[in-house]
């Protein structure tokens, strides 16, 4: 058995290497960018009227004047125009370039035009009202995007906007989730008395979803010869391969000595913690298995505190490494690193973490009201409040 900071260094030292792909834009979000995004040209690349209006210069409002006859019409779409003539306006439509020679916009709602003559009915009028001013964004070649960071329809917007159709991404692993277990059924099914619905697969698929992973699902029984053979079909064709269940000391427990006989390579089996303690890691050249135990709140632990810093490392993400304060003392005897589940509350910039135990690693009810683990280190039976511990939070 390894402790959790050893169980952690070999999962980290054993990083997936992404290859590269260039995906269509519209299929990009979700996606971890690998490439830096400048700015095409400025942005914005003229000075943009951001209201319907006219054009003016305020050359003419320090002047006294608050008419203006209406000297042409710039819509968006059109050319950049000039007005040569201060005492004249532009009738201006939003998202049009400013005319040369105007420098704010005066919006309808404080106009009042009559015969061809707009009268300005607001008392303040500013010097580069309405309008958003070219390269106020960003300047041509600045940097927008950083590689590595995950595309969110935000970003998607700002792809676009600067031309480019296809980006870089790192791929991230084949992925295949397999849950093991002759008690469980397909989430449509109307279980037997001694029979539960699938519930593992769908939080990992979500899980590695959030991450920017598409994953595939299998489930197999508990039969060796089962195991053995299907096992060997996903190991040659998927990368990372998550299993939940079947890797405890059960009769049916076959799942380490299959992946062994199928010349994955165990690297550890067995974790000092609780809950999780019979997670399995091994890897081949070709793949990365993480065996997780199958009761929900251990293959949910173990996701969050080993396979998520793993992919995201992996993708060459960075890590967020964070801390909590214990708000209530809490005692815990076993030699074990114990995974408390805990509502975090932020008060007055510290997060305090409320203890919400749950009634076990069975009790995945209980993870809904809870937003994360606390470490409680090994060692340690007594843990007092205002003490802080690492949070693994997962939402
Ligand atoms: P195991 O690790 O196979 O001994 O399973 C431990 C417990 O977790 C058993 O009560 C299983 O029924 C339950 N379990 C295993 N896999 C799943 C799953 N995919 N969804 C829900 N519960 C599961
Ligand atoms: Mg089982």
């Amino acid at each position: 058995m390894v402790s959790v900071a050893e169980a952690e260094k070999i999962i980290l030292g054993h990083l997936f290497r992404p290859s590269l792909q260039k995906v269509e834009l519209a299929h990009a979000n979700g996606k971890i960018l690998a490439e830096e995004i400048q700015a095409d040209r400025d942005l914005p690349p003229f000075n943009r009227a951001t209201m319907d209006g006219i054009a003016i210069s305020f050359e003419g409002i320090e002047n006294g004047l608050r008419e203006f006859a209406i000297g042409g019409l710039q819509a968006a779409g059109q050319p950049q125009q000039s007005l040569t003539d201060k005492k004249k306006c532009f009738e201006i439509m939003t998202g049009a370039p400013l005319p040369n020679g105007t420098d704010l916009v005066v919006p309808y709602e404080n106009l009042k035009i009559e015969n061809k003559t707009a009268a300005i009915l607001s008392e303040h009028v500013i010097k580069g009202q309405n309008v958003h001013l070219r390269g106020s964004d960003a300047k041509q070649n600045e940097l927008l995007l950083n590689e590595r960071m995950k595309l969110a329809p935000s970003e998607i917007a700002l792809l676009a906007s600067v031309g480019k159709s296809e980006v870089v991404v790192f791929n991230t692993p084949k992925a295949a989730v397999i849950s093991t277990g002759d008690e469980l059924v397909n989430v449509d099914q109307i279980p037997l008395s001694h029979q539960i619905r699938k519930s593992n697969s769908y939080a990992l698929v979500s899980a590695l979803h959030e991450l920017g992973c598409d994953a595939e699902t299998f489930h197999l029984a508990d039969d060796e010869k089962e195991l053995e053979e299907k096992l060997k079909s996903i190991l040659a064709q998927f990368e990372l391969i998550i299993l939940s269940g079947g890797v405890s000391k059960g009769k049916f427990d076959f799942v380490p000595q299959v992946l062994e006989s199928l010349g994955v390579t165990k690297l550890f089996h067995g974790v000092s913690q609780r809950p999780g303690k019979p997670m399995w890691f091994g890897v081949s050249p070709k793949n990365f298995v993480f065996a997780l135990p199958g009761n929900p709140v251990s293959t949910f632990m173990c996701f969050h505190r080993y396979i998520k810093p793993w992919l995201s490392l992996s993708l060459n993400r960075s890590i967020k490494k964070q801390k909590a304060i214990l708000a209530e003392d809490f005692t815990f005897a076993p030699q074990l690193t114990y995974f408390l589940q805990v509502k975090v509350e932020n008060e007055n910039g510290k997060l305090m973490a409320y203890p919400s135990a749950g009634g076990g690693s069975g009790d995945f009810a209980n993870l809904k009201d809870v937003d994360g683990f606390l470490e409680l280190p090994l060692g340690q039976s007594e843990f007092q409040k205002q003490d802080s511990f690492p949070l693994i939070l997962f939402r």
